[in-house]
């Protein structure tokens, strides 16, 4: 089952998390992925551990199936009789690598080496995965998956070090690429970036229990508390010590960058407006992007007439709010309105897809408020146009409700180039700036509206948080790719 690209946006490819002396961990964990669900809608997983106390040993238990979450785990019987122990890790998925069709493919994996058990859930994507997969298979190795995150586990199997901790590091020093982990051992919860911090992911605490999840959104729906983000480059791990003392063992991968490579887009689209991701509100970073892009796109009235802004929902109306705050505050007539609905139980549809296929998609999740456009000089905000396709019907049913004029304002950048991080993009000739030489004008006729703008890359920049390491992969925009790969004929320009 492929998640469905009715809205023409790139996908996230997966939402991780753990738990950690819960009694009812799995079923904390559907809680978490649920609110992750946004990350990932292909396949979901749950992987819990108990100690078996007649046996005296670990035994783990998984359920894992295609479908979102409250599919997969419809009958909650399966968190009193299947997914039992006081710790489990979750995933949402998305595939960006590996068959979407394969049921091996769907995390969390679970494994038993001559070490113990292991069970493993990804965000991210390798990006020396030919190399490591060619060097393990010519050692032997045989592959269940066509997913990049089983090389992780056959890495730690083939370690020769002594315990699981020095493996994992090991295996992780061989590896390039975008990763946040979340593994499950005997008696251990880790969580682990990659040095480069691209995929966010969270700590939290309540009482005596302790969660890993990709977005702090996972946290609020448990009521845990925010403690910090795992750093790049760090391996934290949780036991029974730390339930005991508080303390969080920390270790570090040998990899250390000068500047970290955090996706900018996470904050342009990806998130959850109410999570906090690299130690910054979604929300306010959404906003800031929009009062950025009315500071330099504005739309100005003439005369008496009202500037309309609306905002494509939902991803957009965090950026409409701030673009219509700082034009009122630039001295601009401006209304925020709501000028489009969105219909969130769109369901199948028995239309004849050769026929006006996608125009009725679009008209399917979307209706106008036709007495809020209607004469209007509208502005139009969106975060983010891939192939145009949905915008250009999009803007044509917003057409259909007489508004005097069309300007369409987007709070990113043209995108110019696939992801090969983590997010699945249409090819780089599919995508609209590419179709069009990257001539925004070309664009705009493409699209036949009034105006349109883009946030610049320097604006973008200026908008997000920095200080100290923090830096940002922007490769979409701009091509250049801070972390070198391996993966692809197609290779782009890389920063170093
Ligand atoms: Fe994020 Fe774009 Fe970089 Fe991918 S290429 S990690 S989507 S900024």
């Amino acid at each position: 089952m492929k998640q469905k690209k009715s809205i023409d946006k790139p996908l996230c490819n997966c939402g991780i998390f753990g738990a950690f002396n819960d009694s009812s961990a799995a079923s904390t964990a559907y809680l978490g992925l649920h609110a992750l669900q946004h990350r990932g809608q292909e396949a979901a997983g749950i992987v819990s551990v108990e100690w078996d106390v007649n046996k005296k040993k670990y035994q783990f238990h998984i359920k894992k199936d295609f479908g979102l979450v409250t599919e997969v785990f419809r009958d909650e019987s399966i968190f009193f009789n299947i997914l039992k122990g006081d710790s489990a890790i979750g995933h949402n998925r998305y595939s960006t690598k590996g068959s979407s069709k394969r049921t091996q493919n769907i995390q969390p994996f679970f494994v038993h080496y001559h070490k113990g058990n292991l069970a493993l859930a990804h965000n991210g994507n390798l990006t020396n995965t030919k190399t490591l997969r060619d060097r393990l298979e010519k050692e032997g190795t045989i592959f269940q998956t066509t997913t990049d995150s089983e090389i992780i586990l056959h890495l730690i199997a083939k370690s020769k070090k002594e315990d699981l901790i020095s493996q994992i590091i090991d295996a992780l020093n061989q590896v390039k690429g975008a990763y946040s982990l979340v593994m499950l051992t005997e008696g251990k919860l880790l969580g682990i970036r990659d040095p480069h911090g691209v995929r966010p992911l969270a700590l939290a605490k309540l009482e005596n229990s302790y969660y890993i999840a990709s977005e702090t959104c996972a946290f609020d729906i448990i009521g845990a508390e925010y403690i910090r983000d795992i750093e790049p480059g760090e391996i934290v791990v949780i036991d029974d010590e730390t339930v005991k003392t508080g303390e969080i063992k920390s270790y570090r991968l040998k990899e250390e960058v000068e500047q970290y490579h955090h996706c900018i887009f996470e904050y342009i689209y990806f998130s959850r407006p109410d999570s906090f991701i690299f130690g910054e509100s979604v929300d306010k970073v959404r906003r800031k992007l929009g009062k950025s892009l009315a500071e330099e796109k504005p739309v100005y009235h003439v005369g008496d007439e009202k500037i309309m802004v609306m905002s494509v929902p939902d991803s957009s109306n965090t950026a409409a709010i701030g673009y219509a705050d700082r034009s009122k505050k630039m001295g601009i007539n401006t209304k925020l309105e709501i000028g489009l609905i969105r219909n969130h139980y769109v369901g199948r549809t028995f239309i004849n897809p050769e026929k006006n296929g996608r125009e009725m998609a679009v008209r399917r999740k979307f209706n106008i408020v036709r007495g809020v456009i209607k004469d209007r000089k509208v502005v139009v905000i969106d975060d983010s146009i891939v192939r145009g396709t949905t915008s250009k019907k999009l803007l044509k049913l917003i057409k259909e409700a007489g508004p005097k004029e069309i300007h369409f304002r987007v709070s990113s950048p043209p995108i110019i180039s696939p992801c090969y991080y983590g997010m699945d993009f249409p090819s780089k000739e599919e995508l609209i700036a590419v179709k069009c030489d990257e001539d925004v004008e070309k664009i705009r006729e493409y699209l036949d509206v009034d105006s349109l703008e883009y946030l610049s890359v320097e604006k973008l920049l200026e908008s997000v948080p920095k200080g100290g390491k923090i830096g940002y992969c922007t490769a979409c925009f701009t091509g250049k790719y801070p972390i070198p790969f391996d993966n692809y004929d197609n290779k782009e320009e890389t920063e170093n």
